[in-house]
């Protein structure tokens, strides 16, 4: 994980263009990804896909000829999106494209104009502060033409059509705990669950653009979403804070009881959100028309941290123990929405004769007391409307020996699977 977010740091990415494009190489030489090409003026949703913008060299030069800023140093140095230009202007009128924050002023702020079209660059205040009057020359080598928006899937295939959707932003430039920590994770996941016993429901990592690109992806999956079961955005793991996981709209999905079983069931230092309308792109997937059960997990909390959005999220921001307790608990949360069945109790009137049908001997050597009250709390609670968490729940037993429960009653044919 820490060998990729080294290696995708340097890239100029944004919502468009070849950053994005080599990320997704990058990404692939790790998981075999399924890239999209959208053309722009593709309407999607509500928008529409933007021109595609690539930049070459980006500087400002005093009258001396010296370079101040240039984005050669940092790719935060440049608005996201800005128009070509090469112009001579005063500094009074240089310092209106100029952003900095006072409030931290060694940090370079990462700023964006996607929609408006502008240009700007971004520089730490102390530089900004020793701009002599005077003169200076801009060059910005971009380019903003018909091209395409970018994006990826990769898929690990389940034996149902049922889905986990697992979707990371691809857009940021070198900012490393904002985004690189999420695509990191989400390639390690996929390695992860590929190598582990073929589950039950497909999961489908989407590396996409923040917002129009996932935005493009739904537009184009509108016919498929009734596939999604659960899902998750991920984003800012990497940092010191506590591992948090943001509710979908609705709260009591599958996703949300799992995240909530598996993090009160770890030691894992932990926090939960209830939903709300901004952050990432969980708020797209939960937007009224899709009501897509998709809960995001982070850790510091956007917008929250001094070096969100800025030149202080970089590599030293990451921490490897952080990312792989979050890669340990997101590969459980996937493994108990896997095996989140709901059954139906075959036997339901009175309580069913458990030693005709060999279940004590099957507990034998094991956590007998759990497992033999597991079995009763299955039975009781299989009416079709309780699934394996919810009888976890409210038993307040181990999800685990549930489970298993539940499949050694299934075996002897005491419970089935209930099909929705
Ligand atoms: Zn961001």
């Amino acid at each position: 994980m820490i060998s990729l977010i080294e290696r995708l740091f340097p890239i100029t990415r944004s919502i468009t263009g070849d950053g994005v494009r080599e990320t997704l190489s990058i990404i692939n030489e790790h998981i075999p990804l399924v890239v999209h090409e959208v053309p722009s003026g593709t309407s999607v949703l509500d928008w529409t896909v933007p021109p595609e913008w690539n930049v070459g060299e980006a500087w400002i030069r005093d009258s001396s000829g010296r370079t101040v800023v240039d984005l050669v140093d940092s790719n935060l140095h440049l608005v996201s999106y800005s128009i070509p230009v090469h112009t001579n202007l005063p500094l009074d009128e240089l310092q209106q494209h100029l952003h900095s924050l006072p409030d931290r002023p060694d940090l370079i702020p990462y700023r964006t104009s996607y929609y408006t079209e502008t240009w700007g660059f971004c520089l730490s205040h102390r530089l900004r502060e020793t701009l002599a009057d005077g003169e200076y020359e801009v060059f910005i080598g971009s380019t903003l033409e018909p091209g395409s928006l970018t994006y990826a899937e990769h898929v690990v295939a389940g034996d149902s059509t049922g889905e986990i959707i697992v979707s990371s932003h691809v857009c940021h430039p070198s900012l490393a705990n904002d985004n690189l920590s999420g695509v990191a994770v989400a390639v390690a996941l996929a390695q992860r669950l590929a190598s582990n016993t073929r589950g039950r429901l497909t999961t489908r990592f989407v590396f996409a653009p923040g917002t129009i690109g996932t935005i493009t992806w739904l537009e184009r999956n509108r016919d498929q979403i009734g596939r999604i079961q659960a899902g998750f955005t991920l984003v800012s793991l990497a940092d010191g804070a506590p591992l948090t996981y943001k509710r979908t709209f609705d709260g009591r999905s599958v996703i949300d009881r799992a995240a909530a079983l598996v993090l009160e069931e770890s030691d894992v230092s932990h926090r939960f959100l209830d939903f709300y309308p901004y952050g990432y792109d969980e708020r797209h997937y939960n937007s009224p028309g899709f009501r897509l059960p998709v809960g995001s997990f982070m850790r510091s909390v956007h917008g929250q941290t001094p070096e969100y959005h800025t030149s202080g999220d970089n590599l030293d921001l990451v921490d490897p123990a952080q990312l792989e307790e979050a890669l340990d608990v997101l590969t459980r949360v996937i493994e108990v929405v896997d095996r989140n069945l709901t059954y139906v109790n075959q036997a339901p009137y009175g309580e069913p004769q458990l030693g005709k049908r060999g279940l004590y001997e099957a507990i034998g050597g094991k956590n007998i007391a759990d497992l033999q009250l597991a079995m009763l709390w299955v039975l009781n609670l299989s009416d079709g409307e309780h699934d394996l968490l919810a009888i976890a729940e409210r038993s307040d037993l181990p999800f685990d020996t549930v489970a298993e429960a539940a499949d050694l009653l299934a075996e002897t044919g005491l419970v089935q699977e209930s099909v929705p």
